[in-house]
C-alpha cells in the first residue's frame, strides 16, 4: 500500500454506533504462529504522520518473508476525540504490538475498523480488535471472502467475531464514489468500494481534510502487481483501479 494525495467527493452519510465491548476471556484460543514471519523480532510503529491527527502504521523491515520492505500491511489510524478509526490491522500474530502503537498516539476508545481487502496481513487483527470495541466495515464481497471454504481439505475455524458487521456494495455505475461517509475527529472519512481487483471485494478510503487516500494492494510500492484471481481479484480490475486513481485531476475525483 502506498498513500497518494487527491481528493475525493463525497455523497452518502450514515450514522455509526460502537459495538459492545467483547469480553476477553470469550475468545477462543488463537492459532498456531504461522512460519511466514520472524514475529518475535516484528515491531510495529508510527511509520508517519500524514495528517494533524492521522498516521501510518507499519512493522519492520526483513522479517516476514511475504514484505520483505516491512512486515505486514500497512494500517492507517485517524484518532482524536471521537475515538480512533483503523484503516486494517495486520497479521494475527501482531496484533498486541499493532494495539500499542495506536495507544501511542490516542487512548480514545477505537470505534471503527475498515478493511480494504481480505488478506491476512490486513484482516488478521479483526477479531482482536472487534473484542476492542471495533465496529468492522467492508465490502459485502470480502465478507464472504472471509467465510471458510467448506470445500477445503482442512478448512479453517471461524471466530465469528471477525466478520465486518456493517457491508455494502460495489456498483460500476458509481465507480469512484464513497458507499460510507464518516464524520469524525473533525475529518471527512470516504470509503470507496473497488472493482474486483487486487481481490473481489476491495475498498479504498479517503480522508478529504488531510488530502489522502489509503489505496491497499492493487498498487503496491515492492515486487510484481498482484491480481488474486482464486479470491475474487481481476488483472483488468487493477488496470481499472490504477486508471481510476491516475485519470483522476489532482484535487477531485468524481
Ligand atoms: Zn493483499
Amino acid at each position: 500500500m502506498k498513500t497518494i494525495s487527491v481528493l475525493m467527493c463525497g455523497i452518502v452519510a450514515m450514522s455509526l454506533v460502537s459495538a459492545a465491548v467483547w469480553a476477553q476471556e470469550n475468545a477462543p484460543p488463537e492459532p498456531p504462529r504461522r512460519a511466514i514471519a520472524q514475529w518475535d523480532k516484528v515491531t510495529i510503529t508510527v511509520e508517519q504522520k500524514i495528517g494533524a491527527n492521522l498516521a501510518i502504521l507499519h512493522g519492520n523491515p526483513g522479517v516476514d518473508t511475504n514484505h520483505p520492505d516491512a512486515s505486514g500491511g500497512r494500517v492507517a489510524v485517524l484518532y482524536g476525540p471521537d475515538g480512533v478509526l483503523m484503516v486494517d490491522d495486520n497479521n494475527i500474530e501482531v496484533h498486541d504490538k499493532l494495539l500499542a502503537a495506536v495507544r501511542s498516539l490516542s487512548t480514545a476508545p477505537i470505534k471503527l475498523l475498515i478493511n480494504s481487502h481480505a488478506h491476512s496481513d490486513h484482516t488478521g487483527g479483526n477479531a482482536f480488535f472487534a473484542r476492542q470495541g471495533a465496529v468492522i466495515m467492508a465490502q459485502q464481497n470480502l465478507r464472504d471472502e472471509l467465510m471458510p471454504n467448506p470445500d477445503a481439505p482442512l478448512p479453517m475455524p471461524l471466530d465469528p467475531v471477525s466478520l465486518p458487521v456493517v457491508t455494502y456494495n460495489y456498483d460500476p455505475a458509481t465507480k469512484g464514489k464513497p458507499a460510507v461517509v464518516i464524520h469524525m475527529n473533525g475529518e471527512t472519512v470516504d470509503v470507496i468500494p473497488m472493482m474486483p481487483s487486487h481481490m473481489g471485494g476491495d475498498s479504498i478510503v479517503k480522508f478529504e481534510k488531510a488530502n489522502v487516500i489509503y489505496i491497499e494492494d492493487f498498487y503496491r510500492n515492492f515486487g510484481y502487481p498482484f491480481a488474486d484471481q482464486a479470491n475474487g481479484g481481476s488483472i483488468n480490475g487493477m488496470f481499472d483501479a490504477i486508471d481510476l486513481m491516475s485519470n483522476c485531476p489532482t484535487t477531485i475525483l468524481c
